[in-house]
């Protein structure tokens, strides 16, 4: 049996690859601290909890419309309009198995052969082979330690051809934790409008922000950039619900309608309790929100320091999300290795630390470290890492 090409050179995710190894080693009785999930440490609050329990005892178990529950929508919409201060119709609004598919079927319904989609460096694991998927054409552009890992707008201008059809932001950034400031958002957004580049702005980690950063969204600058954007979101991370697999997109009414005509052939519609679930994430009080992202942040101030002080590390000091970034190329080599993939390997073998290679997020001589685990195995992570070099440099 022959594959279909299509899925030839896709290549598996290399956080969920390395979060198994470290499973796996942990399954056989290692003491492995994992520092490679992409997901909260915190329960789900309870009040979602009773709100799925609820659904069920009420016989809300049954496919809901493709789009989502209006009841849902509703409250997306809501949020976007407190939080952004855009408003959206329900009909441009359409709530999937996350954010991951949100943005896969978007993707697949505006992409066709050949089209370029540019996406800044470091970038998220997933956009990429997404793109690939859809049978786009991912154009790469350095954003470069220099600038806070973030491209300039002579960048952008210079990636674009006739067949440039959308620009990915992600802010605040997996894998950098960096934001794009209002004043850098208008410059991109003031070159895709010239140059009609549908703008896809995931805003992900838009609820973890530090330092009294604001995080602003490229929609919410002119009701142009609201037509020029698709807008994707969820509360995976946000309230942390990863499992649930709720995310949503908003944006202009024709896109969203095709999405929700392929979702309509594909899944049906996200599972119905956990629509209900997320429609009491929203309604409900917000202190959990904050009690995660106040924990994230008291972590990252103790850690980076620690990180920061290790022979060979050297990072910039993340404004969002729950990620360390450091440059590890020279501990790499201060270790005998020639790349960071190696070093991580090593670190994962001999001192059972799983870290997530550079190389997954275009960007090699770099490591990436989830805050989103407790602070003692976060110490406990650092020591060994700091007891690693201290033995091999
Ligand atoms: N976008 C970014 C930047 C992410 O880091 C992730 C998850 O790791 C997602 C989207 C997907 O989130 P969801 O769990 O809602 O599919």
């Amino acid at each position: 049996m022959k594959l279909a090409k299509r899925v030839s050179t896709l290549s598996p995710s290399t956080t969920l690859e390395i979060t198994a190894k470290a499973k796996d080693l942990k399954d056989a009785g290692h003491d492995v601290i994992g520092l490679g999930a992409g997901e909260p440490d915190f329960n789900t609050p309870a009040h979602i909890l009773e709100a799925a329990k609820d659904a069920m005892e009420k016989g809300f178990t049954k496919y809901t419309p493709s789009g989502g529950l209006p009841a849902l929508k509703k409250e997306i919409i809501n949020k976007l309009q407190h939080d952004q201060r855009i408003t959206y119709l329900p009909s441009e609004i359409i709530v999937c198995i996350g954010a991951k598919h949100a943005l896969y079927t978007l993707f697949q319904v505006i992409l066709d052969k050949g089209d370029e989609v540019i996406i800044p460096t470091p970038y998220w694991v997933s956009y990429p082979e997404q793109v690939k998927l859809a049978e786009g054409v991912p154009v790469y552009v350095e954003g470069k330690e220099e600038n806070q890992f973030k491209i300039t707008v002579e960048q952008l201008k210079q990636s674009i051809t006739p067949k440039t059809k959308a620009l990915v932001i992600n802010s605040p950034s997996n894998p950098t934790g960096m934001i794009y400031t209002k004043e850098e958002l208008l410059e991109l957004g003031k070159v895709c409008l010239e140059n009609d580049i549908l703008i896809v702005s995931d805003e992900i980690y838009e609820k973890l922000l530090y330092d009294g950063n604001k995080h602003f969204s490229i929609a919410e600058l002119s009701p142009e950039l609201k037509e020029q954007t698709i807008i994707i979101n969820g509360v995976s991370k946000s309230h942390s619900m990863t499992g649930w697999r709720i995310g949503y997109a908003a944006g202009n009414q024709m896109i969203i309608s095709a999405m929700t005509n392929l979702a309509s052939h594909s899944t049906s519609n996200p599972t119905s309790i956990s629509q209900y679930a997320t429609i009491a994430a929203y309604q409900g009080p917000q202190d959990e929100v904050e009690m995660m992202r106040k924990a994230f942040e008291s972590r990252l101030n103790i850690i980076f320091e620690k990180l920061n002080k290790i022979p060979g590390f050297h990072c910039l000091k993340p404004q969002g999300a729950f990620y360390l970034f450091p440059k590890a190329i020279d501990a790499a080599k201060m270790a005998g290795f020639n790349d960071v993939d190696s070093f991580v390997k090593a670190l994962l073998e001999e001192e059972k630390v799983a870290l997530v290679p550079g190389s997954g997020f275009g960007a090699n001589d770099y490591v990436r470290l989830s805050y989103a685990t407790s602070l003692d195995l976060l110490e406990k992570a650092v020591e060994r890492i700091a007891n690693y070099m201290a033995k091999v440099a």
